[in-house]
């Protein structure tokens, strides 16, 4: 469905959001915070990537209107 580009930065996105999680769970051992906040600094580079790219990608738009159909995506995306 997505763009090859929106699929490949959406792993990219979640690896590093994991990554994050792991750094900020291993923080609370006292490895190390500052660790967890370069994971942080990566995953939002990550994100922002991914946003940028989706402005200009038409089937992340054409995606974004069916999922504002869909109950769920209104959930998820109305904090
Ligand atoms: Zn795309």
């Amino acid at each position: 469905m997505a763009c090859l580009i929106c699929k490949d930065l959406e792993r990219t996105l979640d690896f590093r959001r994991s990554k994050y999680f792991e750094a900020r769970s291993a923080a609370y051992f006292q490895v190390s915070t500052k660790l967890a906040a370069q994971k942080n600094v990566d995953m939002e580079r990550a994100k922002s990537d991914l946003e940028e790219h989706q402005l200009a990608c038409a089937s992340a738009a054409k995606a974004r209107q069916s999922l504002s159909k869909s109950p769920e995506a209104a959930l998820d995306s109305g904090r």
